[in-house]
């Protein structure tokens, strides 16, 4: 399997009913985030507490505990082919989301066990 295809979306989705952001990508896998989740992972250096700690990931509970906020106007833009900047409806657009960040945060149970095995 290509690194490429493992990185490349073929569509997202945001649910705001369900509060999700779904991700098929091209080898196949999908990924599902709650919305909330993505908030608290916003890879910019005002949420992740400096730029020292900004190539960090976040911990994968961002994405199991329950969500505090309802998102309901979150969009979404591209930055080049290699990522997306998340605008939430409170006005912070900061965060740029790689495409490889975001496959590499996928909370499904094969993910997680894959890296806790390999990460
Ligand atoms: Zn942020
Ligand atoms: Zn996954």
């Amino acid at each position: 399997m290509s690194r490429d295809k493992v990185q490349t979306p073929t569509r997202v989705t945001v649910n705001n009913a369900e509060q999700q952001l779904t991700i098929d990508w091209a080898d196949g896998h999908v990924s599902t985030y709650s919305l909330d989740g993505l908030r608290r992972a916003c890879p910019c250096a005002g949420c992740q507490g400096g730029h020292e700690q900004m190539g960090k990931l976040p911990d994968p509970e961002v994405f199991l505990v329950p969500p505090l906020m309802r998102w309901e106007s979150l969009k979404l833009f591209p930055v080049g082919n290699y990522a997306i900047r998340f605008v939430w409806d409170d006005g912070h657009d900061a965060g740029i989301y790689s495409w490889e960040r975001l496959r590499r945060m996928c909370p499904c149970p094969s993910c997680l066990e894959y890296w806790r095995i390999h990460g």
